[in-house]
């Protein structure tokens, strides 16, 4: 049960909020103001890969600096760990340590428990983690798990699809309709880094439920920036025929991964960019247009409309004829196709605000109500 906080009543523990993401993970809380923010540590980056480098056998690094060197130093580096939470045998061995998919996890929470400190001056001790709505239970026990070795009190798993609609205001009392009267249905459409969901989740009788849910789990914005890394190494060995391929080396194929996906950035807010790729002494600049992107990924993009489709089908197998709003989640949500695809397609009109950051700040919402309902209760 969600329902409106009173003005003036704080919580004597502050929930902290974690989206405990694929590719990226964030924490937020809700502020004195009552509304939700997201913490950044000493970087100053909103959002922490979710990347862990096993330095030594005592050192680790999590986040960007762990990323950059995910293809340069692979057996030392653990990335998705999030695919394989809930499998009680796998490990990832570094230095001669095994570390399961929670002991891996809870050093990406530690950090961003740590970034949360830095923020606010005082370290969180219990948290609302997410999940995927598709995990089970095995998943959801290895996330408290997760928590539990970072030594947060997990308060509640909270799916991620009622998480970012709480963001969106989904739900919400303070001058919106009164939820007992309610009923509302939302496609919560989240492209990551590494996944696709849809969802179509339903406030109806106070309750939040989930109604449908489709994805693909190794489909994210990685395969965008793999796509157009192929493309550049392409232009590069046309232009330098004696030079090595930039893929089949790993430090290149790092580098142009890296410059792929600054590409795709840009090519979200601009038409048109430049790339320049350097490779074994050889240079080539590569011109790339937003149309030339969206060519190249269509297959890609079609496929989370696919996906979408049967999300809605199966929604509508279960009564709900239209949705009343579509949310955008997930930082490659970002991409112009995608809200033209939705709506060219689909006929839907979505929302997009701060797609990366929208499921932590639902989780301290949900944080923050939870705490004041125990408190009242
Ligand atoms: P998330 O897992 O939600 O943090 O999303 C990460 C993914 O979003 C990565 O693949 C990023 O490259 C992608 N991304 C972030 N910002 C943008 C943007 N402005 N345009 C396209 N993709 C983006």
């Amino acid at each position: 049960m969600i329902r409106g906080a009173r003005p003036g009543y704080a919580p004597a523990v502050a929930v902290h909020g974690i989206d405990l993401g694929t590719t990226n993970s964030a924490i937020a809380r809700v502020g004195k103001d009552g509304r939700p923010e997201v913490l950044a540590g000493l970087s100053g980056a909103a959002t922490t890969p979710s990347v862990v480098l096993f330095a030594g056998p005592q050192e680790y690094v999590v986040g960007e600096g762990a990323r950059r060197e995910a293809r340069l130093d692979p057996e030392h580096v653990c990335a998705l760990v999030k695919r394989r939470m809930g499998d009680a045998e796998w490990r990832f061995v570094a230095h001669g340590t095994a570390w399961s998919a929670p002991a891996v996890s809870s050093l990406i929470l530690k950090s961003l428990v740590a970034d949360a400190g830095f923020a606010t001056g005082e370290e969180p001790t219990a948290a609302v983690i997410t999940v995927p709505a598709y995990f089970g239970d095995e998943e959801r026990r290895a996330t408290v798990l997760a928590g539990t070795y970072a030594n947060l009190d997990v308060v509640e798993v909270l799916s991620e699809p009622i998480a970012a609609a709480l963001s969106y205001g989904f739900g919400r009392l303070d001058g919106g309709p009164d939820l007992s009267k309610t009923s509302e249905t939302v496609l919560v459409y989240d492209l990551g880094g590494g996944t696709f969901d849809a969802t179509v989740i339903e406030l109806a009788d106070r309750r939040i439920s989930v109604l449908a849910v489709e994805g693909d789990h190794q489909l994210g914005g990685a395969d965008w920036d793999e796509r157009i890394a192929l493309h550049l190494s392409r232009r590069f060995c046309a232009d330098n025929p004696d030079a090595e391929d930039p893929l089949d080396d790993s430090a290149g194929s790092q580098a142009l991964v890296l410059a792929a996906e600054r590409a795709k950035l840009q090519l979200s807010d601009a038409e048109r960019t430049e790339v320049v790729v350097t490779h074994d002494g050889a240079r080539a600049t590569v011109p790339l247009s937003r149309d030339e992107l969206e060519e190249m990924t269509a297959p890609l993009l079609r496929r989370t409309l696919d996906l979408t489709r049967s999300c809605l089908d199966e929604a509508a197998r279960r009564g709900v004829a239209q949705v009343d709003r579509v949310l955008l989640v997930g930082g490659s949500s970002r991409m112009p196709a995608v809200a033209e695809l939705l709506r060219r397609e689909l006929h839907l009109d979505p929302q997009l605000h701060d797609p990366e950051l929208a499921v932590a700040r639902g989780a301290a919402i949900y944080g923050e109500k939870t705490e004041l309902e125990r408190m009242v209760t």
